[in-house]
């Protein structure tokens, strides 16, 4: 069953080049509500856990330093289908791929440093939003 949810992240890179206004704007344009949202920066475990799955890949670590290199923008967002939809809006993983108009296309630098991430799955949405909001900063 949908839950109507996902979470995203808008990533140090980002963040660092001044895009958190912009894309803000295209996720709400496209229809997302924000119902959580925070500024905050990941510690050295938080990365680690949060990106567990891949713990095993060859970009490990510099996914987590990278992830840890900054302040990002944790938010869940609510719309019909918002899982599949926010993943259409953000865009293949390297921004190379990523179709125009999408937001690492716009906004994304590298396969690596790509801007935004996207929830793949309602259960994963559940699992990521818990990690960062607690039910009391979900509006
Ligand atoms: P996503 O679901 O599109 O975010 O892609 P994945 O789940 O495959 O990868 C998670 C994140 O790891 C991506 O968003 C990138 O930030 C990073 N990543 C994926 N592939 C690479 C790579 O080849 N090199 C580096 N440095 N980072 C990568």
């Amino acid at each position: 069953m949908s839950t109507n949810r996902t979470f995203t992240m808008i990533k140090p890179d980002a963040v660092k080049n001044g895009h958190i206004g912009a894309i803000l704007e295209k996720i709400t344009a496209a229809g997302f509500k924000i119902v959580a949202m925070k500024y905050t920066q990941l510690s050295l475990r938080d990365a680690q856990e949060f990106y567990g799955v891949h713990r095993e890949r060859p970009f490990f670590g510099e996914l987590v330093e990278f992830m840890t290199s900054g302040t990002i923008v944790a938010a869940i967002l609510e719309k019909e289908n918002a899982v599949e939809d926010f993943r259409a809006l953000i865009g293949a993983t390297n921004p190379a791929d990523a179709a125009e108009g999408t937001i690492r296309k716009m906004f994304a630098t590298s396969i690596g440093e790509n801007a935004v991430h996207g929830s793949d799955s309602d259960e994963n949405a559940a699992i990521e939003g818990a990690f960062h909001f607690s039910g009391r900063e979900i509006y």
